[in-house]
């Protein structure tokens, strides 16, 4: 979600003038998209904070000019009047529903620094509709792969979860403002696009004409009416996953054979305890259920270990889940207290060398899981949609139906010209623990 709004920021911005560069040294507005999901990432902002500090106050000695500094995203949703007393150094604070407003913001901190005042920009207002109107008006840029927000925002709660309180509660596109956009997209020559929400599953956008649209509906009829290859949804939560939307991966060629659909923690204690509003016991059945509609999926997860009150043995119950489900990869998070979340109160945490040693036993075990995943591939040919270029000029990289990320060297830079941003065929000559290496099967 975060590429995706960065890359709407650089879109609103473009329209002013602006475009990307590659060294904060040379940008007149540096932001910093920042995401609140965890401490660590949290505490990651204030040092690179320092560090463009540093960068800005050279910029302004060396060559006179004055840069802004605008700290997005959920961190500053959630701590924006802190870091403007924590670091004064910063211009502009926005959430990410305010970020529209870009445009307007700079116009007014420039004007402020023209007068030889310290601008102090503050808009961390929560309104997700204007914020879409605004971007529709806004250009495409010309990659194969794309982000489509339909859904924003969560009214889930989780105990130890900030999303509800930094997006905001959950609120689904209209049906014709999301067909815009794809249809956008689709012009532009998008071949795979990712429909993006917090909660992409409880997407329920309704039509001008009063009906309610479903995401499997949406994605039948994305299937139906657009050039797109390939459709894919993030993130899923296992409560909204309906038979309609399982019955989607069975027959909708388009609909990738991937689903990220987070458990979290494998005791029905805990789950309880996290407010996921599922057991195992219908988790397990949706994973079953998806594997019958479509036997060769890729199945990805979230967990998170040592949330408080989490036992040893709790903890052998979420890697039962995992060598019973056996996953194509997933990600794997410590516990992390979050301020104003229920579960940072409890009395129960759990020691952080013990959340240590049970995320490395996890990992262990899903690294193994995603390893021979990616060992099962090897001989195979499948489609890859070449949309990198990698360490070298000959070197494209490209996802597979599975979501692996597949490279190849290509060797002759005509062939790069030849094949770049295409969907080809690749045989599988090697595997490796994240990645694999293939060969064009070129017709
Ligand atoms: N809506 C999605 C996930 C959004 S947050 C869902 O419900 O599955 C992405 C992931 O971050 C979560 O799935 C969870 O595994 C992790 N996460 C969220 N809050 C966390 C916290 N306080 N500590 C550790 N991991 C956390
Ligand atoms: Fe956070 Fe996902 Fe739970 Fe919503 S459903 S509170 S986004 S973990």
């Amino acid at each position: 979600m975060n590429v995706y709004d960065t890359e709407r920021m650089v879109d609103v911005m473009a329209h002013e003038g602006y475009s990307v560069t590659d060294t904060p040294d040379d940008a007149d507005l540096v932001v910093l998209n920042t995401c609140h999901i965890r401490e660590k990432a949290a505490e990651k902002v204030y040092s690179d904070i320092g560090r463009l500090r540093v960068q800005k106050e050279k910029r302004a000695k060396k060559d006179g000019k004055q840069s802004i500094l605008a700290v997005g995203g959920c961190v500053a949703q959630a701590e924006g009047a802190e870091i403007q007393k924590r670091a004064p150094v910063v211009d502009m604070v926005f959430g990410p529903q305010t970020y529209h407003r870009l445009p307007e913001m700079t116009k007014e901190a420039d004007a402020i620094k023209q007068a030889g005042e310290r601008p102090r920009i503050l808009d961390t207002d929560l309104s997700v509709s204007e914020k879409f109107e605004s971007l529709s008006k806004k250009g495409v840029s010309n990659k194969k792969t794309a982000f489509l927000t339909v859904q924003e925002g969560c009214d889930k709660f989780c105990t130890y979860c900030v999303v509800p309180y930094t997006r905001g509660g959950e609120f689904s596109r209209a049906f014709e403002d999301v067909m815009q956009d794809a249809m956008k997209l689709n012009d532009a020559g998008v071949l795979e696009v990712t429909l993006l929400g917090q909660n992409v599953n409880a997407y329920h956008g309704m039509s001008k004409a009063g009906e309610e649209w479903s995401l499997a509906r949406m994605i039948r009829h994305l299937a139906d009416t657009t050039d797109f290859e390939r459709i894919r949804y993030t993130t899923s939560h296992p409560q909204d996953m309906t038979d309609e939307l399982i019955a989607v991966h069975g027959e909708i060629e388009q609909c990738m054979p991937y689903l990220h659909l987070p458990v979290q923690a494998g005791s029905d204690k805990i789950v309880k305890a996290m407010n996921r509003h599922h057991t195992i016991a219908s988790y397990m059945k949706i994973i079953e259920d998806v594997r019958k509609a479509r036997p060769d999926i890729a199945l990805s997860g979230d967990f998170i270990v040592g949330f408080p009150g989490e036992t040893d043995a709790d903890f052998q119950e979420t890697m039962k889940v995992v060598r019973d489900v056996n996953y194509a990869q997933a990600y794997s998070f410590m516990y992390s207290e979050r301020p104003g979340t229920p579960a940072a109160d409890w009395e129960d945490q759990v020691e952080e060398h013990v959340k240590a040693e049970r995320l490395a036993e996890l990992q262990d075990e899903l690294n193994k899981q995603q390893r021979a995943f990616n060992d099962a591939s090897v001989g195979k040919t499948m489609p890859v949609l070449l949309e990198r270029i990698g360490k070298e000029a000959t070197h494209l990289v490209g996802r597979s139906p599975y979501m692996q990320a597949v490279y190849v060297d290509v060797k002759d830079v005509n062939v790069v010209d030849r094949v770049f941003g295409q969907m080809v065929d690749m045989k599988i000559e090697s595997a490796g623990p994240r990645s694999l290496k293939g060969e064009l099967v070129l017709k």
